[in-house]
């Protein structure tokens, strides 16, 4: 048994002080902090915010302790069988994954907090809040702020909220659900559990087994400029704004969050591939199936939203027109495939730089809509019969409820067994390949026709069209990502150049765009800039405008088939456009 013990003293100093007791089996003790937490995959070192560290007998006799690598102590116990080890862990990081202490609470992962030895032993934790502060966390409580956890996985899997924060409780599939909320907004409560109830009944419909866990807890934390989740066995933790909660469009967006953390208590929690669990805490745990983790969450999160009612279908295909054509404008999409995306997590998306629009394809955004081409494709080609909804039910039975491990090569095989349908080729494509995605097809197997908004109307295609994207700094308006092959690259302006003026007249971040759209493709423009603090002058040919927006709409021509599909897919009738 691992004892530790938690106070928040120093929280205006953003401290975190822990006391933990450990057992010693030999002469000395290796005492580590995790590189990184499961569900963020970056190696963050959040042993660079320990400090203080210090050992001593039980008695109180000071055992001499020193770094042997980035994220290991080493203690000499000596003849000691247990070794009390006290630190501080600088905690202000306000994000889902990282630790933070202020005067108002402490929310932390214990990846940011707890050393560990074997990381097998069981782990009892007494937290010590401030007078008016209260505990919330997904571990059983033995006493009052003393909770147990089996082992050091289950306890970096439960995130705490110490504080402040308003505690609500409600019952869904007959177990108890509590909703933390840190953070002032104005809510209506009600509604909003009710609503979460709806996803949650949703998700459980779906893998038609009521939900696996006795009790589940929603850590949500608002803050301006703020957004987040990270899932977990039993909780989840939210970070988002607080004024998210009006208009409805925002609105929704909130619920899209709290259902993707939610559906990953089954989809990444417990349905993984071999390397997310059990974790190595000191290095990446490569995987080729991210996409499957996160693009088929990502899939499901707003659909479960219009299984329960809270999503018009009609805005849930605007918001996927949207995502193709965010595709569509990312030049990366040509040198990455979902299973690349996927294993370069680490160095690629949870890095990125001015080069990644025009390197990387996120397997959050392509992977949701592979995973909604794949939904339609099976369901085209077995009649309605069979559905992705078969393939994670499959998923759960085997692996989530079992505990073991998928191996990535073996992703498409269990498509095709749950769906009797032969994927080869849409892998291939979609999955394995960098090709474009196969929409405007697959979209007709419901009716729905694909196509480019402002397509014949000739001021919108004809637009000039310099290829960058910009960026403020303090007043300066800065290139952020040029894109490969457009005008700007082709003149040699640079990501980081600082714009100035175009043609002698200044511009800025609310002027650029109206001095582009009055010019013409074909025309010279003539940049001034600052690159590295020297002034110089950039000519650039303007091009033509990629189409890159497109709309969906029901086509004209679908057959009944098509509009049942429809219906079985987004549960109302299919309706012919309006003009
Ligand atoms: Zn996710």
């Amino acid at each position: 048994m691992v004892e530790y013990r938690v106070d928040f003293q120093e929280r205006n100093a953003h401290l975190i002080r822990v006391e933990a007791k450990f057992p010693v089996a030999g002469e000395a003790l290796e005492l580590k902090l995790p590189v990184w937490t499961p569900g963020s995959y970056l190696v963050r070192e959040f042993e660079r915010h320990v400090q203080d560290v210090a050992a001593a007998t039980e008695e109180g006799k000071p055992l001499a302790v020193r770094k042997i690598d980035k994220a290991t102590w080493r203690v000499e116990a000596r003849a000691a069988k247990r070794v009390v080890v006290t630190y501080g862990v600088y905690a202000n990081d306000l994000t889902v994954r990282s630790a933070h202490a202020d005067d108002t609470h402490a929310f932390f992962n214990g990846a940011c907090v707890f050393l560990y030895a074997d990381g097998k032993s069981p782990a009892r934790i007494t937290i010590v809040p401030p007078a008016d502060w209260k505990v919330t966390v997904a571990l059983p409580e033995a006493q009052p702020n003393v909770f147990a956890a089996r082992d050091y996985d289950e306890l970096v899997d439960s995130p705490f909220e110490v504080g402040t924060h308003e505690l609500l409780t409600f019952t869904a599939q007959g177990k108890p659900h509590r909703l933390a909320i840190w953070g002032k907004a104005p809510i209506d409560r009600a509604t909003f559990t009710a609503d979460i109830v709806k996803i949650i009944d949703a998700a459980a419909a779906l893998f038609g087994d009521g939900v696996p866990y006795d009790d589940y807890t929603f850590l949500l934390m608002l803050a301006p400029n703020q957004y987040g989740g990270l899932e977990h066995m039993r909780s989840c933790a939210l970070l988002t704004s607080p004024f998210t909660f009006h208009p409805r469009k925002k609105y929704e967006e909130l619920l899209e969050l709290i259902s993707h953390e939610f559906f990953h208590l089954w989809n990444v929690k417990r349905i993984h591939p071999e390397a997310l669990g059990p974790f190595d805490y000191q290095r990446e745990a490569y995987t080729r199936s991210l996409w499957v983790m996160e693009g088929v969450t990502s899939y499901y999160d707003r659909h479960l939203l219009v299984r329960a009612g809270l999503q018009k279908p009609d805005k849930y295909l605007e918001k996927l027109a949207e995502e193709l054509s965010k595709i569509a404008s990312i030049p990366g999409r040509k040198r990455q495939s979902l299973e690349e995306s996927s294993f370069d997590a680490w160095i690629k998306l949870y890095r990125p730089d001015e080069n990644t629009t025009n390197s990387t394809i996120s397997y959050y955004l392509k992977g949701g809509v592979v995973a909604l081409l794949l939904d339609l494709e099976i369901r085209a080609r077995t009649g309605g019969k069979r559905a992705l909804d078969d393939v994670m039910r499959l998923l759960w039975s085997r692996f989530g409820k079992t505990g073991k491990g998928f191996a990535d090569d073996r992703v498409q095989a269990l498509c095709e067994e749950a769906t009797g349908v032969e994927l080869g080729a849409f892998f291939d494509r979609h999955v394995r390949g960098r090709e474009e995605v196969d929409a405007e097809r697959i979209l007709r197997t419901v009716g729905l026709q694909l196509s480019f908004d402002g397509d014949d109307e000739e001021g919108d295609k004809k637009a000039p069209y310099l290829g960058i994207t910009t960026r403020e700094d303090g007043d300066a308006l800065l290139v952020a990502t040029a894109f490969d092959g457009g005008p700007a690259v082709e003149a040699g302006l640079y990501a980081n150049d600082q714009l100035l003026a175009l043609d002698g007249f200044r511009v800025d971040s609310s002027t650029l765009k109206d001095r582009l759209d009055a010019r013409r493709v074909g025309d010279k423009v003539r940049f001034t800039i600052f690159r590295r603090d020297e002034l110089r002058e950039v000519e650039v040919t303007l091009g033509e405008k990629p189409v890159e927006k497109f709309k969906i709409e029901p086509a004209a021509s679908a057959t009944d088939a098509e509009k049942a599909a429809y219906r079985a897919w987004l549960g109302e009738d299919w309706k012919p456009a309006e003009d």
